[in-house]
């Protein structure tokens, strides 16, 4: 089989380590003969591997204890309803950062909720969102919680920092870069991804919330409900067990790897290659300011739509796939996740500048 470098945004690559494993273990776990997808979400094979998911999380990003861990569903777009209904409760109103177009979905659901106010408080819109906003601040007084998209996955910008001091309440969607870079949970009161990108398969949603914020939450329909969530250990209903199984082997292997500061220390190298490249290229180059720039999605243009076609079907013709940006921006976007490999980057460039050499007439 021909190696394929997947830079897909999402779904996106796995490690092939954990692949392998789960190949091996995919008719009887454990040797229980049953797969991990016919057992029980009852049984204790699935409560341990639920609860060895938690614990290597919880290690991985250095969660404290005052912090509860859920394993949900709904994908992160259901965390824009979930956490307005059970955060958004004096005030009833949220201070949001936009930066670009899931901040904007953010908004957008929030905006539905009954009672409910949103109030940007930062936009990147002058900039067409290549450049993150200035923020200006403490805003505890008139919003219940600040939300922050840390990593934007279309835009490819992302927060190094948190730009707020402590007190204020931050909401944070780490979809796209969650174990990619290294933050403090208590510098959030709550953190949410989708599992799909950073983490493993797609069904899965992680949600880290502070307890005393879960405990403040009013009554709500149970699955809408961290409290009710937080009392059943996530399995209210049928969680995602095969998911879970997945996310669980990935914290394993990041583990392994030397955790969330060995991925950090990879994710610079991979994105400094490229982006050292798009700066010298003379087709090439990225849209984003340098301060703003992700880790994990690097978007990059010629600048000529039917260049940047031709562009990605040669990619392609190497087994560079999932090249194609955004179709909200166009252009090439690579995503480079934790599980995606460096030699990946190399042969990217190493197509580009063959790219470059056969167009440099345009220039
Ligand atoms: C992909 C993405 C989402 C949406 O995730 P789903 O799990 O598909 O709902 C939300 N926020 C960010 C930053 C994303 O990258």
């Amino acid at each position: 089989m021909a190696i394929v470098y997947n830079f897909s945004a999402g779904p996106a690559v796995m490690p092939k380590e954990v692949l392998e494993q789960v190949q091996r273990e995919l008719l009887s776990y454990k040797n229980s003969g049953m797969s991990v997808m016919e057992i029980s979400h009852r049984s204790s094979l699935f409560a341990d591997i639920q609860k060895d998911a938690e614990k290597n999380l919880r290690m991985l990003m250095n969660v404290p204890d005052e912090y509860d861990v859920l394993f949900l569903q709904g994908g992160a777009t259901l965390q824009f309803t979930m956490a307005p209904l059970n955060l958004a409760i004096n005030k009833k109103k949220i201070g949001f950062v936009d930066t670009g177009h899931w901040s904007q979905r953010a908004i957008e659901e929030a905006q539905v909720l009954d009672g409910i106010s949103v109030n940007k408080v930062a936009s990147g819109a002058d900039s067409k969102y290549t450049k993150l906003p200035k923020i200006v601040g403490p805003l505890q007084e008139d919003v219940d919680y600040v939300h922050i998209t840390l990593n934007n996955t279309i835009e490819g910008t992302a927060f190094r920092t948190i730009p707020y001091e402590k007190k204020q309440l931050v909401i944070g969607d780490m979809s796209s870069n969650i174990l990619g870079q290294r933050y403090d949970v208590r510098d959030f009161g709550m953190i949410y991804a989708g599992a799909q990108k950073n983490i493993g398969p797609a069904g899965l949603t992680v949600v880290i919330i502070r307890h005393d914020l879960v405990e403040k939450a009013p009554e709500l329909p149970s699955m809408l409900s961290y409290k009710k969530l937080v009392a059943k250990h996530s399995t209210l209903n049928t969680p995602p067990v095969f998911a879970i199984y997945c996310a669980g082997l990935v914290f394993k292997w990041l583990l392994a790897q030397g955790g969330v500061d060995e991925m950090e220390k990879r994710n610079r190298q991979k994105a400094q290659l490229l982006y050292d490249f798009l700066d010298s290229s003379k087709l090439f180059k990225s849209p984003v300011d340098v301060e703003s720039r992700s880790l994990t999605n690097v978007p990059f243009i010629t600048g000529n739509a039917e260049l940047d076609n031709q562009f990605i079907t040669l990619a392609t013709a190497n087994n560079l796939v999932g090249l194609r940006g955004h179709r909200l921006v166009g252009g090439m976007r690579a995503s480079l996740y934790n599980a995606f490999p460096i030699e990946g980057v190399k042969k990217l460039i190493t197509i580009m500048e063959k790219f470059e050499l056969e167009h440099k007439e345009v220039d």
